[in-house]
C-alpha cells in the first residue's frame, strides 16, 4: 500500500502562545515570503506525480497573515492543478479572523487546532488565556464555515485528570485526537512534562475503554487510526509507516526538511526548494541518510515484533532527534504501542473466536460468537462513514 505525499509548509516557527512543553516555535523566527511560495511550486511541480496534500504549520502559521494566504493558496492551487493537491492547517486560531476565515474556507481548508481539556486544566500547560483565545477563532471558523478539528495532548500531569479531559470532549461533542506530550528539547528539563510510554500506552488502552462505553457519542481519532492499523495491517497515520520520502517538509527559508517536528535543526536541512531538488538528491543528503538509516535499523531490531508491519519502529524524530541524531534505538514510545496493538489484537481474536490467543490474520472468519460492540464494531462504523 503506497503512502500518501504530504508536504507541510511552515510560514514560520513564531507562535504567539508559550505552552510549556512546546518543543517546536522560535521567537526570532522569520516569515517566509511569498518568492518562496513560488519556488514551492515550481519544485513540487516535477518532484512527484501523485496526489499531494498540503498542511500549514508551524509555529503558529497564521502568524503570516491574510496577504499571505491570499496570494499563496492560488499559487500552489494552480500551480500544482495536475497534483490535485488538498490543503489543511494546524493552529491555535488565536490570530484567525474573519477575514483569514473567509480566505481558508474557499479552499476548504479544514482545521486542526489545540485544547487540552477544560479551561483549568488546559490554561495550567498551555498558559492563561489560551483557552478563551482558541474558543474566540473557534466560533469565528464555525461562523465562516470551516472544519475544526482538536488536538488534545496530554502530560505528565494532565493524564492524572484523564476522565476530566474525555467528558469535556464529549460533552462538547468534539472528537478527541490524542497526542502524547514530547520531551522539549529546548527546554532545561526536556521531560518535565513528558508523557511517560508506559503511561502513554495506559492511557490509549482507557481511552478504548471510553470509546467503547460511549458508543456514537464520541469518536477519539487514534482509536480508529490504531484499529485500522492492526485491521489492514498497514500503518494509516505517519508514525506507524515509514514516512521518509512522502512526508517533508519546508521552512520559512525554503529549507527542506524530513518532517515539520526538524524544522529549525539546521543538521537535519535535506536542500532548499530554490534548488529544485528531485528525491534521490534529498535522499543523498546527510538527513537523507539518516531516514533511511533508520528505517533499516527498524527491519532489523523490530523484525521479532508481531507488529512490525503495522507499527515500523515509531516516529523517526522521536528516536533520533533527543539524542543528538544518534540512532540508539527505535521511538522510545514503543512501549505505548505494543501495549495498545496487543490489547486491540487481543480483544478482536476474543471477538471473533472467543479466545484471545490466536493469530489475526483471519478477521473474515465466520466464527463470530460475541454480539457486544467492540473493536469490529469501531471497524464497522469507521468503514460506513
Ligand atoms: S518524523 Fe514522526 S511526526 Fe514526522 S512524519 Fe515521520 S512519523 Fe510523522
Ligand atoms: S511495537 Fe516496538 S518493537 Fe514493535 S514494531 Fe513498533 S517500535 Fe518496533
Amino acid at each position: 500500500m503506497k503512502s500518501p505525499f504530504h508536504v507541510m509548509i511552515i510560514p514560520t516557527l513564531g507562535c504567539p502562545s508559550k505552552c510549556h512543553y512546546c518543543w517546536s516555535s522560535d521567537e526570532g523566527s522569520p516569515i517566509m515570503s511569498i518568492e518562496t511560495v513560488r519556488e514551492i511550486t515550481e519544485w513540487l511541480k516535477d518532484y512527484r506525480s501523485d496526489q499531494v496534500t498540503i498542511t500549514f504549520h508551524g509555529g503558529e502559521p497564521l502568524l503570516a497573515g491574510a496577504d499571505f494566504y491570499r496570494q499563496a493558496l492560488p499559487i500552489l492551487s494552480e500551480g500544482l492543478a495536475h497534483l490535485a493537491p488538498t490543503f489543511a492547517l494546524q493552529s491555535n486560531l488565536w490570530r484567525l479572523t474573519p477575514e483569514l476565515a473567509q480566505i481558508l474556507a474557499q479552499y476548504n481548508i479544514p482545521v486542526g487546532s489545540s485544547i487540552d481539556g477544560p479551561e483549568e486544566i488546559n490554561d495550567l500547560q498551555r498558559g492563561k488565556g489560551y483557552f478563551k483565545k482558541t474558543m474566540r477563532g473557534y466560533e469565528i471558523a464555525r461562523a465562516n464555515g470551516l472544519e475544526v478539528r482538536f488536538i488534545c495532548t496530554f502530560t505528565s500531569r494532565s493524564v492524572e485528570h484523564k476522565e476530566e479531559i474525555v467528558n469535556f470532549f464529549l460533552q462538547n461533542g468534539f472528537p478527541l485526537k490524542l497526542h502524547p506530550a514530547l520531551p522539549s528539547l529546548r527546554n532545561e528539563n526536556p521531560k518535565e512534562w513528558a508523557l511517560e510510554p508506559e503511561a502513554y500506552g495506559e492511557l490509549l488502552v482507557y481511552l478504548l475503554d471510553k470509546y467503547l462505553e460511549n458508543l456514537g457519542r464520541i469518536e477519539i481519532m487514534n482509536i480508529n487510526d490504531l484499529c485500522k492499523c492492526v485491521f489492514t495491517r498497514h500503518g494509516t497515520v505517519c508514525t506507524f509507516v515509514d514516512c521518509m520520502g512522502t512526508t517533508l517538509a519546508v521552512g520559512p527559508d525554503g529549507s527542506i526538511y524530513p518532517c515539520y517536528r526538524f524544522v529549525g535543526m539546521p543538521e537535519y536541512v535535506m536542500g532548499n526548494v530554490y534548488d529544485r531538488p528531485t528525491p534521490e538528491d534529498l535522499a543523498r543528503s546527510d538527513a537523507g541518510k539518516l531516514m533511511q538509516a533508520f528505517k533499516d535499523y527498524v527491519d532489523r531490531e523490530c523484525g521479532g515484533c508481531p507488529h512490525i508491519k503495522y507499527c515500523r519502529g515509531g516516529c523517526p524524530y522521536n528516536a533520533i532527534a533527543p539524542t543528538g541524531g544518534e540512532i540508539q534505538g527505535v521511538d522510545p514510545h514503543c512501549v505505548a504501542y505494543k501495549r495498545i496493538f496487543d490489547e486491540i489484537n487481543d480483544r478482536v481474536n476474543e471477538e471473533l473466536y472467543g479466545s484471545p490467543v490466536m493469530e489475526t490474520e483471519d478477521f473474515g472468519s465466520p466464527l463470530r460468537r460475541k454480539a457486544k460492540p467492540g473493536i469490529m464494531w469501531i471497524l464497522q462504523t469507521m468503514a460506513t462513514k
